[in-house]
């Protein structure tokens, strides 16, 4: 099957009382429609790998996460769509939870790896895969310059100028693709990630290094409420209140913080009166499985 899905991603407004008060547009692009479980920017991203993939003939996708990994679910997803065979490597203890039956019920096979063992990928893969000549990797996350040239083309897609683009960033690759898409339409939107991880910092050098050219762009670095996967009881109350509110779902993992820092920023007066924000939906919403328990 030919490697590509129509992109149904259409641009919503956000209506709030205090963006009318600080005479804001608030819009979201909403990536999290284009397939139900190929969720977001995972399709973006595994776009040009599989391609690749196909290219080289390979016929099995082999990658890495976490328990609760969009990306592995994603990559099941494509996988079976696309006629791939795929392994996960997943960290930690073998386990059963719902993203895992998830993955499994597309035809994923999983490997449960302790900690240490994990850490080099490579080596994990070449332990298993040597001999596959049809074995196919795709590191964690799908981070590569093929998936940050996938996300670039969100930009394509956009009808209207908007003053500022806010997304969440985990690696940084999506942000980087936005980047590099906005640059190549000589726009003048300011750019923002908001790092789901602690001393998100570090992503800028992960950033500048997928960029086709230097340029600026903001990190927000205090929405991580405690770190990846943390949540606080103000995020899980603004989820709520987000959800019940526009009938959009997001998750405390990435989105929530995300759209928590427009809301908190706007209610702060960082933005002009008149200005217009787009926040991108990634996608994600099956990480919620994981997080149920906050929400008691
Ligand atoms: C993976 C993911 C991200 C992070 O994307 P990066 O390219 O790693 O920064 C953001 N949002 C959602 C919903 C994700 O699943």
């Amino acid at each position: 099957m030919h490697i590509d899905l129509d992109i149904y991603s259409p641009v919503h407004q956000i209506k709030a009382q205090l963006f009318d008060e600080r005479g804001l547009s608030v819009f979201i692009k909403r990536d999290d429609l284009i397939h139900p479980i190929i969720s977001g920017n995972k399709w973006r991203k595994l776009k040009y790998l599989l391609k690749k993939a196909r290219a080289e003939s390979k016929t099995h996708l082999v990658t890495f996460g976490g328990a609760f990994s969009n990306h592995l679910l994603a990559t099941a997803g494509a996988a079976a769509l696309f006629g791939f065979k795929a392994t996960g490597f997943v960290r930690g203890d073998a386990i059963d939870n719902d993203m895992l039956f998830m993955c499994r019920l597309h035809g994923m096979n999983l490997i449960f790896v302790d900690r240490d063992s994990y850490r080099d990928k490579p080596a994990l893969f070449n332990k298993h895969f040597a001999d596959d000549d049809y074995a196919f990797f795709i590191d964690e996350g799908g981070a590569s310059p093929e998936a940050a040239r996938g996300c670039s083309e969100l930009v394509d897609e956009l009808a209207e100028n908007y003053d500022h683009i806010f997304c969440a960033c985990g690696t940084g690759t999506m942000a980087a693709g936005i980047i590099n898409g906005l640059q190549n339409h000589h726009s003048h939107t300011k750019m923002h990630g908001v790092p789901v991880l602690k001393g998100g910092d570090f992503l800028r050098k992960d950033i500048d290094n997928l960029l086709l050219n230097n340029c600026e762009y903001h990190l927000h670095t205090g929405y991580h409420f405690g770190g990846y996967g943390k949540t606080t009881p103000e995020l899980i109350a603004f989820i709520k209140n987000f959800v019940a509110q526009t009938g959009i779902l997001i998750d405390p993992v990435y989105t929530g913080k995300m759209l928590y820092a427009i809301y908190d920023m706007a209610a702060n007066d960082q933005f002009k009166p008149g200005s217009k924000i787009l926040a991108i939906h990634s996608g994600g919403i099956w990480g919620l499985l994981g997080m149920k328990n906050k929400f008691d």
